[in-house]
């Protein structure tokens, strides 16, 4: 049985790996897809303190070698449940059953689609949630971002450096995102801003050739574009849980800023977590708090 078995290999994930092997406890990482979770697709980082200037990739790579040199072990197996047995956990896998004193779930959360009819069909022939990784497809081309948050802001600016033509798609008139990054777009003459407007239909052949904008005053207009990168927030990936913890009715787990869930032995950490502030370094912090948490449950489990 492992002390602490951690669901995600996300920051959080993985600085509760770190937290957990310093306090000499066995820890077990689970991660359904690559390791570093959201970061691994941010260009740039520069609000995480100390590291003035990292790439995502970079960050994520270097999380993840400090976990696994500590001794954490890291495994890629999807989590489909985490079962109750008395004061042992079992986190079942596709291919296994693990058993444990303790649990953190680290899942993150996942790209909110806009909901359009043929959107899923187009992903990949058109539709990106994901600029750093799609970007390059749009040299001197025109895409489209939709969304007014941070990554929206980011997509568009990082976009607007390969691409003839970004167009930037706001449900209002002002922008959630910092301030700053708008500025530096609206230095940007190829990036056009379209407000109060909302996606309606995307227009396809084989690839997506356009899409339907419709303005709050009801106007309705279609654009060309070769690529549409929607950038309209994340949901939670708790759904595997909802049966097992509290979630909030967003979907986030209930969990206060000790970490602690309503099951004795099972934390939350990082952005599936409800909570203000989802950045990195709060996601880490989580992590260092859960891990904390948990090791301090493991001593009077043990005791
Ligand atoms: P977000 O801050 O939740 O913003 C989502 C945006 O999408 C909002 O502007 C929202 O509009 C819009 N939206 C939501 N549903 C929509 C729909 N169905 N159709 C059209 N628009 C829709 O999400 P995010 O930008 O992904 O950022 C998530 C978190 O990560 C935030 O806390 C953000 O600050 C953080 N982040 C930080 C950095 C950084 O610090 N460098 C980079 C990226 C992200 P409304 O504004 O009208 O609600």
């Amino acid at each position: 049985m492992y002390d602490i078995i951690i669901v995600g290999a996300g920051p959080a994930g993985l600085t509760a790996a770190i937290y957990g092997k310093r306090a000499a406890k066995s820890v077990l990482v689970l991660e359904g897809a690559s390791y570093g979770g959201q970061i691994i697709n941010t260009a740039d980082i520069e609000n995480y303190p100390v590291a003035e200037h990292i790439s995502g990739f970079e960050f994520a790579t270097n999380i993840y070698n400090q976990a696994k040199n500590l001794g954490a072990e890291i495994k890629f197996e999807k989590v489909l449940s985490v079962e109750v047995d008395g004061s042992v956990k079992n986190v079942i896998t596709k291919k296994n059953t693990y058993a444990a004193k303790s649990v953190i779930l680290a899942t993150g959360s996942e790209n909110r689609k806009l909901g359009l009819e043929n959107e899923d069909d187009l992903v990949g022939r058109g539709v990106s949630y994901c600029a750093t990784c799609d970007g390059a497809f749009y040299k001197h081309k025109t895409a489209a971002v939709v969304g007014g948050g941070n990554t929206a802001l980011e997509d568009a600016l990082y976009l607007s450096n390969i691409a003839d033509k970004v167009y930037l798609i706001h449900r209002r008139d002002k922008f959630r995102g910092e301030e700053s990054t708008v500025e530096l777009l609206k230095k940007k003459d190829n990036v056009v801003f379209v407000y109060d407007s909302v996606v309606t239909k995307l227009i396809a052949d084989k690839k997506l050739q356009s899409i339907e904008v419709t303005n709050k005053d009801g106007t309705i207009r279609n654009i060309d574009v070769n690529g549409l990168f929607v950038a309209v927030g994340r949901i939670p990936t708790n759904s595997a849980f909802s049966g097992l913890l509290e979630l909030d009715e967003s979907g986030y787990v209930k969990a206060s800023e000790n970490c602690k869930t309503n099951v004795p032995g099972i934390f939350a950490a990082g952005d599936n977590r409800a909570k203000e502030v989802r950045q990195l370094v709060t996601a880490a912090a989580d992590g260092a708090v859960a891990a904390t948490q948990a090791v301090n449950y493991i001593n009077n489990f043990d005791a």
